[in-house]
């Protein structure tokens, strides 16, 4: 034992070293922390009535626990001093019986605390995942997909222990030392009173332990979440990876970013290890104390050889439950890191609402599709030192179909992109009818305005549910669904398909053709029966067949509607009433194909003649 003990203590020298190093590392946040535990706490309290439950079948099981070594020392004696066996037999059979009480009582705790415990994650994931949605799309622009999924399933984890099984642990731990030590009196003071030198010193270290840890399991959340991001991004990209043959480099990027977290990692588990030698050490330290102090005691016939056993029992529950204390400490630093980011999210007020608020809550029930957008300028967020819109000024009147043109990257989405108000311009205003945009309810706005994508996305569920996408209610009727999909042109095709309109498509529409989705993505647009249409023409190569399908949908969706059509097409913008061409941000030129055809020199008409010299039918001014 003494050898043991040396080697323990040798270690512990050589490790002061690096626990000195670790500490000069951290900056304390005192009041952030507490403030972060106190909300973490306050998590868990719509779960009260089960973690009552919880703790009261936590005092029995500790109870149980506590009463044990008190008969193991009985027994120890009876066997030693009384001439039969029959109060041996007594004590065990007591001993049994408080045992299966405690059996069941830990069962219950258990189960309440863990079930306690998934209920508040459930609930937390939800309200993240309601809070992340409602963001404005220039958050998504700044925030990796990644990292928000890895904020959503495992830093949620983290906190699911920390606000009930650890609360729990925690209690059962105190409980533990507080009875042993209770008894531990009862049984012999003077034994006791030794054993409480080791305890501070105890205390110390577990402190210690769980700044370093806490500091340590959050940079290790955050490495993690550098390689979810990768890992993410690579498996949803999967088909562009194939193409360039990336697997490779694909592979020793996520390598990179998993090396991170192993970094940590590493340091993680020798500090565990470091910790856990120390209270070892410590604890065999005191029990060498005890146990020399204790046998001098029943040598000199002071203490009854029961009495010393079960002493020694107690004093191995205190050590455990000074053990469990410690690396609760850590879990529940481990927990308010995550908490911290976690409330981050939750907190985020989106700079664009999705919902009806007190600024933006008009419907105009007069609007006529017409809109007026009044010198906008606009810097995306992601990207202040360029304004990609400076001075844009023009109307769209009801009924009108008005077409967008320019070279690509010229600013025309972006135009698209703030009538949705997926962002809000620099300066600046877009009117519908005399109400700025910006004062307009969001639902009402995605109700009356609608944007077919050039590459449209749906959703893994089926065409049915794809093309109902936009609509809340859930009486739509057949009728209804047909009728879109035989405007879109998407009738035909999904007839042909085994299971109909309950054809599967894929993650991201992956089973459909490129027409095929876009159709769909126009049937969808139709059933919102949306007063101003924006339309993003596809200039994407689709073979003839499907290009005129898409293009014949196209044509019959702007039929008595108000259109915005990002042209790409010479029949598209010939029919057009007013062409706008952009060009670096600013409108360079407007007013109707002749008009314009008919100026000297003009880019439309330039940008026309070239067309015509290639022989198709798709403008471009690249
Ligand atoms: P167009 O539709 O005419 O091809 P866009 O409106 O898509 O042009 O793009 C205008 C400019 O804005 C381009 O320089 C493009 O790189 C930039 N841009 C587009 N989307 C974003 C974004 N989400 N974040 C930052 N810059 C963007």
């Amino acid at each position: 034992f003494l050898v043991f003990s040396s080697i323990e203590f040798i270690g512990m020298i050589l490790m002061i070293p690096y626990l000195s190093r670790v500490k000069l590392l951290e900056q304390p946040r005192s009041t952030k922390k507490k403030v972060d535990l106190k909300r973490l706490f306050s998590l868990s309290k719509s779960e009260r009535p089960f973690l009552i439950t919880g703790t009261l079948f936590l005092l029995l099981s500790s109870l149980t626990q506590i009463v044990q070594p008190y008969f193991f020392g009985r027994i120890v004696d009876d066997a030693l001093t009384s001439d039969s066996m029959r109060p041996v037999t007594n004590d065990v059979l007591i001993l049994f019986g408080i045992n299966c009480v405690g059996a069941i009582a830990s069962f219950l705790r258990s189960w309440v605390f863990e079930l306690a415990g998934q209920r508040v994650v459930y609930r937390l994931r939800q309200n993240i995942f309601d809070s992340i949605i409602k963001q404005e799309v220039g958050f998504f622009d700044i925030t990796r997909t990644g990292e928000l999924t890895n904020r959503l399933s495992s830093d949620t984890q983290v906190l699911q222990n920390a606000v009930t099984v650890n609360i729990s642990m925690l209690l059962r731990s105190f409980l533990q030392i507080a009875g042993s030590l209770v008894v531990m009196f009862y049984l012999e003071v003077s034994l006791t009173l030794v054993l409480m030198v080791i305890v501070p010193v105890i205390i110390l270290f577990s402190r210690q332990y769980g700044i370093i840890v806490r500091k340590l399991r959050k940079q290790f959340q955050d490495e993690l979440a550098g390689a979810g991001t990768t890992s993410e991004e690579s498996i949803s990209n999967i088909r562009t990876i194939r193409i360039f043959g990336a697997e490779k480099r694909i592979s020793n990027h996520y390598h990179e970013n998993l090396l991170k977290s192993y970094q940590v990692g590493k340091k993680l588990a020798l500090n565990s290890g470091l910790f856990m030698g120390l209270v070892g050490f410590l604890a065999a330290g005191g029990i060498a104390l005890v146990m020399w102090y204790g046998g001098k005691l029943v040598h000199e016939r002071k203490l009854s050889t029961g009495t010393l056993a079960s002493f020694l029992m107690y004093l191995l529950q205190v050590a455990v439950a000074f053990g469990m204390l410690a690396s609760l400490f850590g879990d529940f630093m481990q927990a308010a890191g995550a908490s911290e980011r976690l409330f981050d999210l939750l907190d985020r007020i989106p700079k664009i609402p999705a919902t009806s608020t007190h600024e933006c809550s008009i419907k105009p029930d007069d609007f006529d599709g017409s809109i007026r957008v009044d010198k906008l300028f606009f810097t995306y967020p992601t990207r202040s030192d360029q304004q990609v819109l400076r001075d844009i000024t023009f109307e769209i009147k009801s009924g009108q179909k008005v077409a967008l043109v320019g070279p690509s990257g010229g600013g025309k989405s972006t135009i698209a992109s703030l009538i949705e108000r997926f962002y809000d311009p620099d300066s600046g205003t877009i009117y519908f009818g005399s109400h700025p945009l910006t004062s307009i309810d969001p639902k009402w706005l995605r109700e009356n305005v609608s944007f077919v994508n050039q590459e449209p996305t749906l959703f893994a569920c089926s065409i049915r549910d794809n093309i109902t996408f936009g609509l809340d209610r859930t009486d739509i009727s057949l009728d209804e669904i047909h009728s879109v999909a035989k405007q879109a042109n998407a009738h035909d095709f999904i007839e042909q398909f085994e299971n109909k309109y309950d054809t599967l498509v894929g993650e991201r529409g992956v089973r459909l053709s490129g027409g095929q989705r876009q159709r769909i993505a126009i049937a969808r647009a139709l059933l919102m029966s949306p007063k101003l249409l924006l339309l993003d023409e596809a200039t994407s190569a689709l073979d003839a067949e499907s290009e005129h399908f898409v293009q014949e949908a196209i044509e019959r969706a702007m039929i008595d509607r108000t259109v915005l059509v990002i042209a790409h097409r010479l029949s598209t913008v010939r029919n057009a009433d007013v062409v706008i061409v952009i060009n670096q941000g600013t409108i360079v030129e407007q007013g109707t194909h002749d008009s314009l055809i008919a100026k000297e020199d003009g880019i439309y008409k330039k940008l026309v003649l070239r067309q015509l010299m290639t022989g198709n039918d798709t403008i471009s001014m690249d």
